[in-house]
């Protein structure tokens, strides 16, 4: 059983009691659990270390208000730092531009970016009454193209097609060509991943970025990679001028350490989870939500 961190800290809360004032020394053996909360919840290890030195300097030298124990002062301090580095608000996609508003899907084959494809096809189409095309530049597997292609057609959205003989740049200047004649208001361009980084998917990505400009880079990383997640976050994010991360299969992953390395590195708000392989399985990103799943 997960233990919170709250928990966990109130064997060395108790031999803070009665003091005025947090110190490096009175904290250590906190910190410590707080470092260890931390790797169990899965946040990857340079960013633990980078939490835990912020929470140091936040909390060394901060008086302990009466109301609160000096235990209670500490996971204060770790609640609003966690909260700083997350965000506190939702943050919505931005497709305040002449139409089409082309929305780039970046990440690793088996992240879940065909399926984010289709799941935010259906939340443009239905919440945000968008008239939405969708394409794929993943020349390499046409089993992708032709998943997508099902997609459309269950959450009822236009699919442009495309084949293994095209460039990608080529196939996405087409779409948003016929996207712009059909009126469409947003096309969501699903692109080709890899098992792992490599050099040649970083620069077709890239490539095509600049060849169409979109107003979304969203980066799709799947939540049960755990430390992985963050080494390729940090390549997607040196690559691409990222706007945002969708975190999929957060259904299975209860610890929400991703979430933290993921927003971290990147510096970019968490949009949306996946929370099922369904169309309807995405849900808006509440970041004030993981510091308490973490600390109670
Ligand atoms: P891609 O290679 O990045 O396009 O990944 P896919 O969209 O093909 O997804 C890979 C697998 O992850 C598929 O079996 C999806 O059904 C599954 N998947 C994607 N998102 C989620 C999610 O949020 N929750 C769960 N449980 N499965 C997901």
């Amino acid at each position: 059983m997960f233990e919170s961190l709250t928990q966990r800290l109130s064997g060395t809360i108790e031999r803070l009691r009665g003091r005025g004032r947090l110190s490096e020394d009175n904290i250590r053996e906190s910190l410590r659990e707080v470092r260890i909360a931390l790797l169990e919840a899965d946040v990857a290890l340079p960013v633990v270390q980078a939490l835990i030195e912020r929470i140091k300097v936040r909390a060394v030298g901060q008086e302990v208000l009466k109301s609160l124990t000096p235990g209670q002062a500490l996971i204060k301090v770790v609640r609003d730092e966690l909260t700083t580095v997350m965000g506190a608000q939702t943050s919505e996609l931005n497709l305040n531009v002449p139409s089409p508003a082309v929305i780039l899907m970046a990440g690793l084959q088996g992240a879940g970016k065909t399926t984010t494809v289709g799941k935010l096809a259906k939340h443009l189409k239905e919440r945000r009454k968008k008239k939405v095309m969708v394409v794929s530049a993943d020349v390499y597997r046409p089993a992708a193209i032709e998943q997508l292609q099902t997609l459309a057609k269950q959450v009822d959205v236009i699919f442009f097609p495309s084949d293994l003989t095209q460039e990608p740049e080529a196939i996405v200047r087409a779409a948003i060509a016929d996207a712009r004649k059909s009126f469409v208001d947003v096309l969501i361009v699903d692109t080709a991943g890899r098992t792992s980084i490599d050099e040649a998917m970083m620069a077709e990505i890239k490539a095509l970025h600049g060849a169409v400009d979109p107003v979304e880079t969203l980066f799709v990383v799947d939540s049960m990679t755990g430390q992985d997640a963050a080494v390729t976050a940090k390549h997607f994010s040196d690559a691409l001028p990222l706007t945002g991360v969708v975190l999929t299969k957060t259904d299975g992953d209860a610890r929400g350490g991703a979430a933290l390395s993921v927003r971290y590195i990147t510096g970019r708000p968490i949009k949306f989870i996946g929370v099922s392989e369904k169309p309807d399985g995405l849900d808006v990103f509440h970041p004030d939500r993981i510091a308490s799943r973490i600390l109670d």
